[in-house]
């Protein structure tokens, strides 16, 4: 349910193309990286649909998204990426959630709390020289092994993460890569899940020791590196004019008056501004209705903008914010972000309508709970 005229389409079935492709491509096992909200695109949906396509895994950044799925209902293997405090691992073996190791001394502290681990199902992260979370040491990584086993910890997997998959020279990769083959080959532990590429890696690079892939920004379609692989974008976004006038030429358009017509103009309203996360710096970028790009004049204000059109288009008529026409890579690009922060920002005040097989399937509106 929703009442004012913006929202957003998320196609499942190309989601679901992308996963297949994705797939073939790697020849791996596929961890669906759903964290902020399956950036943007709605964590419950993305989730159940990427489990129902034969990913192993979701992963999410924190144990609220993590607890945002189970609220929601779901069920399946959902994986920790980022830190979660000693005094919450009860919730976490409570909700059968997978956690990641981000520190020797969180390793320690864990042991140091707990006789038994025999629930709990852990990650190892090896640091290869991103220098976020993760262990870097061998010996730090032997000595975290065999504190959890001794605890009965489930220690299923170990992964790394590349700090420059988008390079076009993968030399950084490879020295990533070389650190982490070193940790396995040396620990020689038998992990059932092995994993370090992210979305750019999964494309442009080959990790043969890994059995699975971390992807996120591929699966909603959208490539940062070069590559003929055929991806589809899931998400688009659209608007209604709701008022439309002419407007004399000198006269300004907007807070601050930033933008003068310069001779009598058409000048629609549409209402989606900065408090949906389509920022000020959209002014000056275009928008299309059926195809034909028309450009943001005056400032976004929170609610709304304005687009100088050549014809008065009826009130109603659809207008393209995020479409095939205005890709977010390019939208990205124009807007000196990069496409995770577009996404990233859409607000939860725009509705999400779930396509499948054509139909819409349901529709979420966090503003209004039903
Ligand atoms: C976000 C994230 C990913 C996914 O990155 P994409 O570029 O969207 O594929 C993978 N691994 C980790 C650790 C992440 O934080």
């Amino acid at each position: 349910m929703f009442y004012r005229n913006t929202w957003a389409e998320i196609d499942l079935d190309k989601f679901a193309h992308n996963i297949n492709v994705i797939k073939e491509y790697t020849n791996k096992e596929i961890f669906c990286v759903v964290k902020a909200n399956a950036y943007g695109h709605g964590d419950f949906h993305i989730a159940t649909q990427a489990m129902q396509n034969g990913c192993s895994y979701v992963a999410v950044s924190s144990l609220d998204e993590a607890m945002a799925l189970r609220r929601q209902g779901f069920t399946k293997n959902i994986l920790i990426l980022g830190f979660v405090s000693i005094g919450d691992i009860k919730v976490a073996i409570d909700q059968k959630i997978t956690l990641t190791c981000v520190s020797y001394d969180w390793v320690c502290e864990l042991c140091a709390h707990y006789h038994d681990l025999s629930d709990l199902k852990l990650h190892l992260k090896v640091d290869t020289g991103m220098n976020r979370i993760g262990m870097k040491k061998l010996t730090e990584l032997q000595d975290a092994l065999d504190k959890l086993i001794s605890k009965n910890a489930i220690v299923e997997g170990i992964y790394t993460h590349f700090h420059s998959a988008d390079d076009v020279d993968k030399i950084k990769c490879e020295r990533q890569k070389k650190w982490f083959y070193h940790i396995i080959d040396s620990l020689n532990y038998n992990f059932k899940w092995i994993h370090a590429s992210n979305s750019d890696a999964s494309i442009s690079f080959t990790d043969e020791k890994c059995n699975a892939v971390r992807v996120g920004l591929a699966l909603y379609g959208i490539k940062s590196v070069e590559s003929n692989i055929d991806l589809k974008p899931i998400l688009s976004l659209y608007t209604k004019i709701t008022c439309i006038k002419e407007v004399k030429k000198n006269e300004t358009i907007g807070y601050g008056a930033t933008y003068q017509c310069n001779k009598d103009e058409i000048i629609a309203t549409i209402p989606i501004g900065y408090g949906d996360g389509f920022i000020r710096a959209n002014q000056g970028r275009f928008v299309c209705i059926d195809g034909h790009p028309y450009e943001i004049v005056g400032r976004v204000c929170m609610d709304q903008c304005m687009i100088k059109v050549d014809k008065k288009y009826p009130v109603g008529t659809k207008v393209e914010i995020i479409s095939e026409y205005i890709p977010i890579s390019n939208m990205a690009h124009e807007l000196k972000m990069i496409p995770y922060e577009v996404l990233c920002l859409l607000s939860d005040r725009i509705p999400r309508i779930y396509y499948s097989n054509g139909d819409v399937i349901d529709t979420i509106n966090l503003r209004i709970h039903e």
